[in-house]
């Protein structure tokens, strides 16, 4: 079965009741904002959540309709998307949204409209794909290795998966990976099955700046929305050892999110910022039109030769938006005033509403 075709979620929308929208997601990821921003642009909203996961969504006060589910996974059930449907819902996509849902399902069976292009989420999920996109669009990516025979230098092997960073070590050798993964092996970590996926890249040594911008196909303009920094567990405490001890303490670095700091990059390199959020716009829309619809992000390390290498991409709203859900350095130069991509979300869903353009924004 093909991609649910952008007519039939249209022929939806169309029997909507326009002054009636609910603006809907899952109960994770970015929620928060997301809602918050939709009720701060005058809509009504609604979160889909467990029994024991609401208590974020009654503390805050930021939906306010529910729809409880037993199971995140429950989401793409025919009965819950009728009740999103009577509800006049359109859904944003956040990454625990897609990974509950599932991709497959996403694509062929979530008959509700969604801002954004459904099309492009394989693109960010399947590592082939999005190192394709990345190189078309002429941005520097880490070197990649084919085979562990080829390491000759610092490099970081990935296995498939969202798995937020598990298992994933780094090593200069072919001796050093095959001794790891024997103990990545033993410790249950990984199974033989990854082994044969590992994936290998240069280990890029720099400063982490995850950049986050708004395409809005209304006004053709790529928006710098904010950039954040990742805290992750154990790399970020193990760095607080001193070297000397570090070697005593025998510990693996693993590389798992636990959260997000807020950041800004240096001004000079504001124009390269722009440069490589333009291009990855202009060729998505080439090879897979329409292309980026609203948020997106390029995760990058900065090296010391002030070069931005893009380790990883996401074509929807990022979990480090979380960092300026009121506004950011860059969304307050926009607007003078603070906008979270919650916010510039739902901002967009008015002007398309307004403007009677909604079939530029959803799929
Ligand atoms: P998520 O989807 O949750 O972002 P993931 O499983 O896709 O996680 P990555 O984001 O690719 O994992 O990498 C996790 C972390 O590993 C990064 O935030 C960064 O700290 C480190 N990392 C990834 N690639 C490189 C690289 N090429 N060089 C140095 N460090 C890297």
């Amino acid at each position: 079965m093909s991609i649910i075709p952008k007519e039939e979620i249209l022929e939806i929308f169309h029997n909507y009741n326009r002054d009636e929208i609910t603006i809907v997601t899952l109960g994770s990821h970015t929620s928060l904002h997301i809602l918050k921003g939709a009720k701060l642009e005058g809509f009504s909203t609604g979160v889909i959540t467990t029994e024991d996961r609401d208590v974020p969504y009654k503390r805050f006060n930021v939906a306010d309709k529910y729809l409880y589910v037993d199971n995140f996974s429950d989401i793409s059930k025919n009965e819950i998307q009728e009740q999103l449907r009577e509800m006049n819902a359109i859904v944003i996509p956040h990454g625990s949204f897609i990974a509950y849902c599932g991709l497959d399902k996403v694509e062929r069976d979530f008959k509700v409209p969604m801002f954004g292009n459904r099309k492009i989420l394989r693109w960010e999920s399947e590592r082939d794909l999005e190192g394709r996109l990345l190189r078309e669009s002429g941005l520097r990516i880490p070197k990649k290795y084919n085979s562990p025979e080829e390491i000759d230098g610092p490099v970081i092997v990935k296995f498939p998966g969202a798995r937020g960073g598990k298992g994933y070590f780094p090593c200069s050798t072919t001796e050093e990976f095959w001794k790891k993964i024997e103990i990545f092996k033993d410790k249950g970590i990984l199974s033989k099955e990854d082994v044969n996926n590992a994936h290998i890249e240069e280990y890029v040594v720099g400063a982490n700046y995850c950049i986050h911008y708004f395409y809005s196909p209304l006004k053709d303009t790529v928006e710098l929305m904010g950039i954040d920094r990742r805290y992750e567990s154990n790399i970020d405490g193990l760095v607080r050892v001193p070297a000397k001890d570090q070697l005593g303490l025998n510990v693996d670095p693993s590389y798992v999110i636990t959260g997000n700091f807020p950041v800004v990059i240096r001004e000079s390199l504001l124009p390269k910022v722009f440069e490589m959020g333009d291009r990855l716009v202009a060729k998505a829309s080439e090879i897979i039109p329409p292309g980026m619809i609203g948020p997106f992000c390029l995760q990058t390390l900065c090296n010391e030769n002030l070069e931005l290498v893009v380790f990883e991409m996401s074509a929807r709203i990022d979990g480090g938006t979380n960092s300026f859900m009121n506004g950011s350095p860059y969304s307050y130069l926009y607007h003078g005033e603070p906008l979270s991509m919650g916010q510039r979300i739902a901002r967009e869903i008015k002007m398309a509403l307004d403007i009677n353009m909604m079939e530029k924004i959803i799929s």
